[in-house]
């Protein structure tokens, strides 16, 4: 079970959410029908989503995280709310149908080579169904390999000194084995050392290898246990549980037709056969008859 686990590190000067994403990232995977480095790009923008809503205080807040670069991986999009219902898609879903690759052409071998050399992440937090509410902010890429561009965001923009991992484990036939993050902030009000966070980071990118260890059955504990190190106690706070949810209705996809007219609408219906809108986040197609769409 896909789970957000918050706990305090460095006897509460610091905090320390877990998540583990695997179900969700499958779910995203199958639905949208991504290839292995999409499923990779979108599994740790989920996590980056679920780990960045840990704070939220209820199902109406939610956080929308897009990263959009000028590589052939366009956009990763990931949301997540304060019930841990999470959704995201990429646009494309797959590399490789907008690669026109020729002979001897190599395809990106990282997210980062994907998202291309330059890009941003832009950080949406709101309230459900009320956009006034909403707050956004904007940061440069650091390399376009999702994580690290989310810490660079949470530095500079939120200037919480943070430090996170996110990684996706793929078995070799593209299936997801495994998918988490992990975000450690300093507390507000407490002394956290310059060199305790720059241990944890190391201790992050030299040993943590986080969806290997989720493979191999280790508990968001186990992963805390390991990145606190000798320095402090560590203890648990609050856990939920994360699911795939998308909050797309009928009634909402609806408003991507009556805006056209009716001679509109018979053209489309004519030309594919069919009135249809597909949620964007969760593929799900809704057809419409002419009559119903007419009415409002
Ligand atoms: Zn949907």
């Amino acid at each position: 079970m896909d789970v957000l686990a918050h706990y305090h590190m460095f006897d509460y000067r610091a905090r320390c959410a877990v998540a583990v994403t695997t179900e969700i990232v499958r779910a995203l995977q199958q639905r949208h029908g991504l290839d292995p480095l999409t499923t990779i790009a979108l599994g740790r923008a989920v996590s980056c989503a679920a780990l960045l809503a840990s704070s939220l205080k209820n199902g109406k807040e939610y956080v929308h995280l897009s990263f959009a670069g000028d590589g052939p991986l366009a956009k990763v999009v990931a949301e997540c709310n304060g019930d841990g219902h999470c959704r995201g898609y990429t646009v494309p879903v797959q590399l490789l149908s907008v690669l026109n690759l020729d002979e001897g052409d190599v395809l990106p071998e990282s997210v980062g080579a994907a998202m291309g050399a330059s890009g941003f992440v832009t950080v949406t937090r709101g309230l459900a169904g009320e956009s006034q509410s909403t707050y956004n902010a904007v940061c440069d890429f650091a390399n376009g390999e999702i994580a690290a561009d989310f810490a660079r965001y949470l530095t500079e923009s939120e200037q919480i000194p943070s430090a996170i991992a996110a990684g996706v484990k793929l078995a070799s036939d593209g299936s997801v084995l495994a998918s988490g993050g992990m975000l450690v902030q300093k507390l507000g009000g407490t002394v956290l050392e310059e060199q305790e966070l720059i241990d944890v980071e190391q201790r992050m990118a030299l040993e943590l290898n986080l969806s290997d260890r989720l493979v191999a059955g280790e508990t968001t504990e186990d992963l805390v246990r390991l990145i606190q190190g000798a320095g402090g106690g560590y203890g648990l706070l609050m856990q939920r549980p994360l699911i795939f949810r998308c909050t797309c209705s009928r009634e909402k996809m609806m408003q991507a037709l009556v805006a056209f007219s009716e001679e509109q609408l018979k053209e489309i219906r004519d030309e594919t056969g069919k009135l249809e809108v597909r949620c964007q986040y969760c593929a799900e197609a809704r057809q419409f008859r002419l009559e119903e769409l007419l009415r409002h």
